[in-house]
């Protein structure tokens, strides 16, 4: 996974209609946790999954978001 992410696709949240950011989140994975940048709605903290990622089910993003 890139430790960078930019928003080159200028990918919206669906309920605010504004641009994501990157964001650090806490990606569990089969029972493991590891840190990772990805796409957020900065109004309702949405974390936005590629569903490249996100393989079904399996994958969940921890709510709780890092500052910085
Ligand atoms: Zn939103």
């Amino acid at each position: 996974m890139k430790e960078e992410l930019k928003n080159e696709d200028g990918l919206t949240c669906v309920k605010c209609h504004v641009l994501l950011e990157p964001r650090k989140v806490h990606i569990t994975y089969m029972k493991s946790t590891f840190p990772a940048v990805l796409l957020a709605c900065p109004r309702c903290q949405e974390v936005y999954v590629p569903e490249d990622l996100a393989m079904g089910k399996m994958l969940e993003v921890e709510k709780t978001l890092e500052d910085k």
